[in-house]
């Protein structure tokens, strides 16, 4: 019998036992570090000091590179890759298709009489044209240019893979719009670096620069490579699309924070010291819920770094895994009945005098300033709730999101019982002006009060979708496979605009004649007032959470299709197009490729899913029943026609059963091709995704639900797919 999954099985043995010893792991992690960055250090080597100074510049204040400077940096680049092996270079971006893409070129150029040199100029280094006509564009591109570009983003270091210098970039159509995930990003970086410094001139006049910061917490499953090869729904969709819960889940808990089976610990070893090398400071690595799930976190960093960290760790795990006959799998909810993946996005924001600013201070006044940029966030999150929702919608994160393993579609803000104790203070504070002894009061008692290491956030509510964790917000309904910058985009921009909104409202105050401590607690008052709806302490997984939430007027935008409809309301238009950083014409592009991505991934799945229903399942079904009922006349051959009865009557049951399984699996099959077909004729988009959303994937279910009682059926030995229990707990 050699189906696929016995042949899998049977392979990964021998693979087990050649991988337990083969990993060398350096001494000292840290020497390590940026040697395959092209960091301040190594710039300062090889830079001029003018050269090195405008890079900083660029770097810190966003000051254009003038063209002989560039120049001077993309020869110090080459010889910096050369001197490390290096022979390529290549534009670095992250398209909207999810993955990172590069065009490699080679340095080496041919010169007069039959020599050749390794050049690269400042042209070269500022701007490169990918094969541009594969990525997604909603639109964008058919109607105007054929052609993008990508641009040197100087912010971020150029780093060594392999044997090419990589050069992050953005990726931009001729005409100007934006392709990708770090164009935008970067845009909204420079809205709430303007808002926030603003805001900071009420509490410190030495602050000129306000960077948000992200750290990032990825978790993954492995699955052998020789298994993952056995399932063509993980091939071919990411996630298995059948497969019985295995009889030992994760009910147990012995999982997490559990002992890391050697051979993973060698794929985590050696990936670390990849990060190492190219400078993500990853700390932390442990177990997660599930069976060979796991969860990789680095330092926080800002934000255009941490994002180009994480797509950039995304494929250098892949890239290691296999390299460790492991297939990595980024997919929120990969095996039905087992914890999903997501990706916390941890946010705050840094000065360059360096604070954070949402962690509480030593004093009143820094507390006051600590509350202003707390409760902004927080009456920001109220104000654009669905636009998070919608940032971080995907058929996959569906699958997560309200599945009581991860935050409702409920966007709320946990903040802990403390500092929810000075919210309900603040709000009593009285209208206009104040007496000096109420603001004494005020400063001591309330503002004062708040301890600087905040206690009950260390034991946070983990059902939150938006949680305080002491000094940063911790974006949880993230999905595992995102690109975070889309999450980061949105938070950027709805703080910058309260900042700015803020700052308006408590200027006119000012004007009206109020001290300054007195408009900003007027102001704060207000939001505190306006925004509570948003604010949860309880569980929210409960039932009751939904009910009480349709009662404050939350939205519960359940699936993708109906968050994505929220995404073109004008008050997210507006909010774009004041901050500078999408076109109206950019959002509805994006908007379509997410819908599109929807459409295709369910199109894709239930493809798999027929094709093998039809020729995995059921041939195996009926097999498996040729034989009961060879048994059964065998039975009654030996028995004869009045005793073989109630020997055979458990397979004459089962020899039943599987009939009326396959029945289900035929009419399920017939009713999904149909569904699906129909739904590929329907426009535009966003009807499309709600069909696909409302009419096609709830007949998964069906034919699931056989398939699933299928195996329970049939003998181990034929069945052809590769089991949960040998995917999940095959180490
Ligand atoms: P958890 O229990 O969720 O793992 P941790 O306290 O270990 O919580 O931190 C989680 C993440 O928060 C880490 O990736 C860390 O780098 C990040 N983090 C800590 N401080 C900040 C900050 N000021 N800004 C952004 N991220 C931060
Ligand atoms: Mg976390």
């Amino acid at each position: 019998m050699a189906t696929l999954r016995f042949k899998a099985l049977s392979e990964l043995s021998f693979k087990n036992f050649r991988k337990e010893n083969s990993i060398e792991i350096p001494q000292k992690l840290s020497e390590l570090y940026c040697q395959n960055v092209f960091s301040e250090d190594s710039m300062r080597e090889y830079l001029t000091k003018e050269a090195f100074q405008s890079i900083l510049d660029a770097m810190k204040r966003g000051i254009k590179i003038p063209r002989h400077i560039a120049d001077q940096v993309a020869v110090a680049m080459k010889d910096w890759a050369l001197s490390r092996g290096v022979t390529h270079y290549t534009h670095w971006f992250q398209p909207l298709t999810g993955s990172t893409a590069e065009k490699h070129d080679s340095f080496f150029t041919p010169i007069e009489g039959g020599r050749a040199i390794e050049r690269f100029s400042g042209n070269m280094l500022i701007q490169q044209e990918p094969d541009a006509s594969s990525f997604p564009n909603g639109g964008i591109r058919n109607t105007f240019e054929a052609r993008g570009y990508t641009a040197w983003d100087p912010t971020s270091p150029a780093f060594i893979m392999g044997t090419t210098l990589c050069i992050p970039s953005v990726f931009i159509s001729y005409t100007g719009e934006t392709l990708d995930y770090k164009a935008p990003l970067l845009r909204s970086l420079h809205a709430v670096d303007e808002a926030a410094t603003d805001v900071m001139q009420y509490f410190d006049k030495n602050v000129t620069k306000v960077t948000p910061t992200l750290g990032w917490e990825q978790e993954y499953f492995l699955v052998d490579s020789a298994l993952y090869q056995s399932r063509p729904d993980l091939v071919f969709t990411g996630k298995t699309l059948l497969g019985h819960a295995p009889a030992k889940g994760q009910q147990l808990d012995d999982h997490y924070f559990g002992s890391i089976p050697t051979r993973v610990m060698n794929f985590m070893k050696d990936l670390e010291v990849e990060c190492m090398k190219l400078g993500i400071p990853v700390t932390t690595r442990h177990n997660e819920v599930a069976p060979n799930q796991f969860e990789l976190a680095p330092m926080f960093e800002e934000v255009n770094v941490a994002v180009d960290h994480n797509s950039l760790l995304m494929d250098v795990m892949a890239r290691i895994a296999h390299k460790h006959h492991f297939h990595i799998l980024f997919h929120e909810k990969p095996f039905k009945g087992v914890n999903g993946s997501g990706k916390h996005n941890n946010w705050s924001m840094a000065t360059d005098t360096g604070e954070n600013l949402l962690s509480p201070g030593r004093n009143p006044k820094k507390n006051l300033q600590f509350l202003t940029y707390f409760i902004t966030s927080i009456k920001a999150v109220y104000e654009y709730a669905d636009l998070l929702r919608a940032g971080i919608a995907s058929a996959s994160n569906d699958h997560r999101l309200g599945a009581n393993e991860a935050p409702p579609a409920i966007i709320s803000v946990f903040i802990g019982s403390q500092l929810y104790r000075v919210l309900e203070e603040l709000e009593k504070v009285k209208d206009g002006k104040l007496s000096p002894e109420e603001k004494t009061d005020l400063k001591l008692n309330v503002v004062g009060k708040i301890p600087e290491i905040l206690l009950d956030n260390t034991d946070r509510n983990r059902t939150s979708p938006f949680a305080f964790t002491g000094n940063k917000f911790e974006i949880r309904a993230v999905g595992s496979s995102a690109n975070c910058a889309e999450a980061m985009t949105i938070m950027n921009a709805i703080a910058a605009k309260q900042l700015r909104d803020f700052k308006i409202e408590v200027d006119a105050l000012i004007a009206s004649g109020l001290k300054k401590d007195e408009a900003i607690f007027n102001v704060l008052r207000e939001y505190i007032k306006v925004s509570k709806s948003i604010m949860f302490e309880g569980d929210g997984y409960s039932d009751d959470w939904a009910v009480e939430a349709e009662k404050r007027g939350l939205n519960n935008l359940k699936t993708s299709p109906e968050a994505l409809a929220r995404e073109l309301d004008d008050k997210f238009v507006s909010l774009y197009e004041e901050l500078g950083i999408y076109t109206k014409r950019e959002i509805e592009a994006r908007n379509e490729i997410k819908l599109e991505k929807y459409c295709s991934v369910i199109a894709i799945e239930a493809r798999v899913l027929c094709d093998l229903a039809r020729n995995h399942i059921i041939p195996a079904a009926v097999t498996y029943q040729n034989r009961l009922i060879d048994n059964v006349k065998g039975l009654k051959e030996i028995f004869g026609e009045n005793e073989y009865h109630p020997l055979a009557a458990e397979q004459i049951d089962l020899i039943k059963n599987i009939s009326q399984r396959i029945h289900q699996i035929k009419n399920g099959v017939d009713a999904l091709l149909e569904a699906k077909s129909n739904a590929l004729e329907i426009h535009p988009a966003q009807r499309q995704a709600e069909v696909f959303c409302n009419e096609v994937k709830p007949l998964f279910d069906t034919i699931r639900e056989a398939a699933d009682d299928l195996e329970m059926m049939v003998d181990d030995e034929i069945w052809p797919l590769t089991k949960y229990r040998e995917l999940l707990f095959t180490r």
